[in-house]
């Protein structure tokens, strides 16, 4: 099917613009053009699909099975008494620009899809004019304007990289969209950041063989998950051969892009290394979108300010996704972006419609994965004191079972209830399958489960996710 391709407005006023085609833009255009609205949807760059598509969730997490296969690899071998395995040689080179066709395959489903839904693709740059206008800029640097009343701003965010003149140096390091760049395997590697991505890149790296660095501003990763996971997780990571430089600031870097980089940091003195990757957090794509000239309010981190409805502080103008800074997650922004279209657009039913920021499921792809929803041991605390009680289960999958000692690993659950009822307010799983294991779980948790209907439920045997239904 031919992609919706425009010159400039085919109606002098539409129901609904878009700005931004990733996960929530999309997900919001689709569902309003469901309901018979005219929709534009405008996307800066030529793919569809934004950060989770081109440079977030998919690529990452096919370059997780690349690295989970390569684990397995090993395994197959010394546990599992396979012979003829041999000794993996990840070809980055040549894997790269298959992982790419993929994503350029999703683009263009992407593309089918708002053609289908008769969502008009406008592919400039977009910059409000007014509460109801929005100006599009083409890469020709051609010029129009589309009008609407209702407008939402789904522009997502972008890496953050210290400025050259806090870290001299500091731009010779690429970020994670250039990570995803990288025709070649980077030898020694280090990386910035204790978060999703710093986690999720070192334990790719590393499992592929690239001698991996991560140096730390702290003492341990994913310091805003539950504790249990910070210090699981931690020495596990050093324990499979990941360098973790704590407490540890980079000052200088020094040497040329893509060849070779000394890291100089506040603790340890010098790193050499091939390739250095900030993951130190994302900020909002907010500049230059005329917000503020709206009189559309934006926080200090530039993040646009929103009421539970995703209305802006302008009527008639929405934000959804990354760019309202709140549980920056594509199954977030997409479940945003329909509510907020059924509620504009949608039945009488769904006139109330908005999501709920809370018991929010997530997953990082770490070696072993975490999947984690709801209140951490600290945060239950801080909400309801002595009421708080914590199941814990630390044990080895039996997978592991036929492995030497050195790479087993670990595996532990955590439940946290509250009161006499014991309510389930938090899960955290570290171990192999807990990113498939949370769902079902989260399911529950929003169903405010009690202990008891986990104790209620016959357990499936033998999976490590039959311990959260068995613990004492
Ligand atoms: P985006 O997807 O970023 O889309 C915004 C779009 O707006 C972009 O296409 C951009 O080009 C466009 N745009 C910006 N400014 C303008 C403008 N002025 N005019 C027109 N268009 C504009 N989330 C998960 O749930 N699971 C994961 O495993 C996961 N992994 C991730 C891994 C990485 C490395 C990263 C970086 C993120 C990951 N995320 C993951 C987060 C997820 O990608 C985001 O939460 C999600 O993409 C946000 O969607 P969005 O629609 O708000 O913004
Ligand atoms: P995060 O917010 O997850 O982590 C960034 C971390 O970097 C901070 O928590 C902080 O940790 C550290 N940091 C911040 N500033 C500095 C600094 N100046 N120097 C050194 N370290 C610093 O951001 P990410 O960029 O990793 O990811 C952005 C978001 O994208 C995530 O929050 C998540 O919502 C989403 N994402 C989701 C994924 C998934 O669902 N699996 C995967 C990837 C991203 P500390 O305070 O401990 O130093």
């Amino acid at each position: 099917m031919a992609p919706v391709t425009t010159k400039g407005p085919t109606v002098d006023r539409y129901d609904y613009i878009c700005i931004g085609g990733g996960s929530g833009g999309v997900a919001s255009s689709r569902r309003a053009a469901s309901y018979g609205k005219k929709v534009a949807l405008i996307e800066a760059t030529p793919q569809l699909g934004g950060t989770c598509v081109n440079v977030g969730c998919v690529p990452k997490k096919i370059m997780w099975h690349a690295a989970d296969l390569a684990d397995r690899l090993h395994h197959a071998a010394d546990g599992y008494h396979f012979m003829n395995v041999p000794s993996p040689k990840f070809l980055w080179a040549t894997f790269k620009p298959q992982r790419d066709a993929y994503i350029r395959k999703l683009n263009g489903i992407y593309e089918n899809n708002l053609d289908r839904e008769h969502v008009e693709h406008h592919e400039g740059f977009a910059r409000l004019t007014s509460p109801d206008s929005v100006e599009v800029t083409r890469s020709d640097g051609q010029k129009y304007t589309l009008h609407a009343d209702h407008i939402t701003v789904a522009v997502g965010g972008r890496p953050t990289i210290p400025a050259e003149e806090k870290i001299p140096g500091a731009s010779l390091g690429i970020d994670s969209d250039g990570f995803f760049a990288l025709e070649d395997q980077p030898r020694r590697v280090a990386i910035v950041g204790a978060g999703y991505i710093a986690v999720e890149l070192a334990g790719v790296l590393n499992s592929l063989g690239s001698e991996t660095h991560l140096i730390i501003r702290h003492d341990k990763v994913l310091r805003s998950f539950d504790i249990t996971m910070q210090e699981t997780l931690t020495p596990w990571m050093e324990h499979t051969g990941i360098r973790i430089h704590k407490n540890s600031n980079v000052v200088k870097v020094e040497g040329e892009k893509g060849k070779r980089l000394t890291v100089f940091t506040d603790k340890e003195g010098a790193i050499e290394v091939d390739c250095l990757i900030w993951a130190i957090g994302r900020h909002a794509n907010t500049d230059d979108l005329g917000l503020e000239e709206m009189g559309i309010e934006v926080d200090k981190k530039g993040d646009v300010a929103v009421d539970d409805y995703q209305n802006s502080s302008v009527n008639g103008v929405y934000a959804i996704g990354d760019v309202q800074g709140k549980a920056l997650l594509t199954p977030v922004a997409i479940a945003a972006g329909r509510r907020l279209s059924n509620r504009l657009f949608g039945p009488e039913k769904f006139k109330h419609d908005k999501i709920s920021y809370e018991n929010i499921p997530t997953v990082v792809f770490s070696h072993p994965p975490i999947g984690t929803v709801g209140l951490t041991e600290a945060e239950a605390i801080a909400v309801y004191g002595k009421d708080v009680k914590i199941y814990k289960s630390a044990f080895r999958s039996l997978y592991f079972s036929q492995i030497e000692e050195a790479h087993k690993e670990p595996t532990v659950f955590k439940l946290i209830v509250v009161g006499e009822e014991e309510r389930i307010v938090g899960v955290h799983l570290l171990g192999q399958g807990s990113d498939e294991a949370l769902q079902g779980f989260a399911v529950a948790v929003k169903m405010g489960a009690r202990k008891q209907d986990f104790d209620d439920t016959i357990a499936i045997h033998p999976t490590s996710a039959e311990e959260l239904v068995t613990m004492r």
